[in-house]
């Protein structure tokens, strides 16, 4: 260490001075700010963001997901909760009569998304809204990620694999 880093003062004297220097520059534009004022202010997030999750819907306005438990159990995070009952379509077995996500706990690794053989949950919605005052509405629940018109939100967005049916009724030839 050189002298005047050993004497500690003139050092942190320095780094006020940087400090200051950013306050001032700051108030005297503050549009230039690197900051958005969140969450008044939303930034635009490009379409691609791994967001926020949605489960996807069937043509008759049912949960896609089959509760098969593949997402939950790929989770590292444990925050799906699922719990599965008979379906009343007979072609379906099962599907989820409670699914919900605890996003306090959700770390965005997208393994749920990738993880389900139906492309029946995704996370392309883009927003990102972590910030509330109770623990109890960061946890997500079906009714809320189905509530949605089911479009495609990433154009030509295409789901991570093939749903080939080798058999049961929709086996394909
Ligand atoms: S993104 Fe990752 S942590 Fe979040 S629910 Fe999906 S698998 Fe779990
Ligand atoms: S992996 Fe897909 S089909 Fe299976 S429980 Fe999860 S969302 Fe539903």
């Amino acid at each position: 260490m050189t002298g005047s880093q050993k004497l500690y003062l003139p050092e942190v004297l320095k780094g006020l001075f940087v400090t200051m220097g950013h306050v001032l520059r700051n108030l005297a534009n503050p549009r230039r700010m690197p900051v958005i004022f969140y969450p008044e202010q939303k930034k635009d997030l490009p379409p691609t963001t791994r967001g926020r999750h949605r489960l996807m819907k069937r043509e008759d306005d049912s949960p896609r997901c089959t509760a098969c438990m593949l997402c939950a159990t790929a989770c590292p995070a444990e925050c799906i909760h699922i719990k599965a009952a008979e379906s009343p379509d007979p072609d379906i077995e099962k599907f989820p009569e409670k699914f919900e996500i605890d996003m306090l706990r959700c770390v965005f690794c997208g393994f749920c998304v990738d993880a389900c053989p139906l492309d029946a949950i995704r996370m392309d919605v883009p927003e990102v809204m972590l910030a509330d005052y109770t623990r109890e509405s960061l946890v997500y629940r079906k009714e809320f990620l189905m509530d949605h018109d089911n479009k495609d939100i990433v154009p030509d967005y295409n789901p991570p694999r093939p749903v080939i049916w080798t058999h049961g009724p929709h086996a394909k030839p």
